[in-house]
């Protein structure tokens, strides 16, 4: 899995699976028995060296986007910069900050990723959704327990198929460019990683907890606490999932000590241990 993360590192998969059509994708959920990872970028996922035992399922070919009377319709394969480029050259505001969040929709979805002081789900007009027998259901936010960075589906075992989004049509739109700019500034870019690995404990930043614990630099085997952003840890050599790993609990463990407070992860991590 490590060609399918952002982290550059994990095990193996036992299958993978790309569907072409909503009714191939359909076909193979009513006949398949095993346990599912449902993959978009893979920017928020550590797949441990053990691997994955089970199916992956990749919606690359779910990239239709649309526009009818001011609603956008698009598939959980579509990226969120191509989103946000699409929302532009539409003149509709507000998807702008999704450009800087490296990610499919339906992870994002999945995430309620947001970047600037927004979050996906605040635009969602519906969801489709395609449950582990193949059935196909239109969902609204009503159907989920929406959080930060975590949303619940009150009917398990759905996965994200597509979305439809309201944008509004506004004089000024924020600059995509000068957002990446300010994004870059902050980030090791360049560098594999998932992005902030740790949630915001309320009323605190995981990367100043971090910092304030002085591990900034600190690595474990080839994975290290990244000297530009506290919460980013890169894979700077070779890491394995394991050295990524150990190094998450090193750090939460420090952080507990030192502060008494849990650090809870963003990053979602998968298979055996
Ligand atoms: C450099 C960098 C910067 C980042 N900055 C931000 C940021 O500013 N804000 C932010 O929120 N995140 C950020 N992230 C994290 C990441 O980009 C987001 O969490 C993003 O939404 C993940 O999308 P993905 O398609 O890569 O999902 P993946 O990493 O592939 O999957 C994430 C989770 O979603 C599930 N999932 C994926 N697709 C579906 C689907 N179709 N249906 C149901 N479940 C699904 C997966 O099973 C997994 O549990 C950053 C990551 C990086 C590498």
């Amino acid at each position: 899995m490590s060609k399918y993360c952002s982290f550059r590192t994990g095990g193996l998969a036992q299958d993978f699976f790309i569907p072409d059509t909503l009714n191939e994708l359909s076909e193979f959920l009513k006949n398949n028995q095993k346990p599912i990872l449902m993959l978009g970028l893979g920017s928020n996922l550590l797949v441990r060296d053990q691997g994955f035992d089970g199916v992956v399922i990749k919606l690359k070919h779910f990239d239709q986007l649309d526009i009818v009377d001011d609603v956008v319709h698009v598939g959980a394969g579509t990226t969120l910069a191509k989103l946000s480029r699409f929302c532009e050259s539409k003149k509709l505001n507000g998807a702008e900050f999704l450009s800087a969040i490296p990610g499919n929709v339906g992870g994002a979805l999945a995430m309620n990723a947001g970047a600037f002081g927004s979050e996906i789900w605040h635009f969602v007009e519906s969801v489709t959704t395609i449950n582990t027998s193949g059935i196909v259901f239109e969902r609204n936010a009503l159907d989920f327990d929406i959080d930060y960075r975590q949303v619940l589906n009150k009917n398990l075992d759905e996965y994200f198929i597509g979305a439809t989004f309201k944008f509004k049509q506004a004089e000024k739109q924020q600059n995509i460019k000068a957002l990446l700019e300010k994004r870059n500034e902050s980030q090791p870019i360049g560098q594999a990683n998932c992005g902030s690995v740790f949630k915001n404990p309320k009323g605190y930043f995981a990367a100043k907890l971090i910092e304030d614990s002085d591990l900034k630099g600190f690595c474990i085997g080839g994975a290290c606490v990244s000297e530009k952003h506290a919460n980013f840890i890169i894979n700077q050599d070779n890491a394995s999932a394991t050295d990524i790993e150990k190094l998450i609990f090193h750090i939460q463990q420090s952080v507990k000590s030192k502060f008494n407070i849990v650090l809870e992860t963003e990053v979602r991590l998968v298979g055996d241990s």
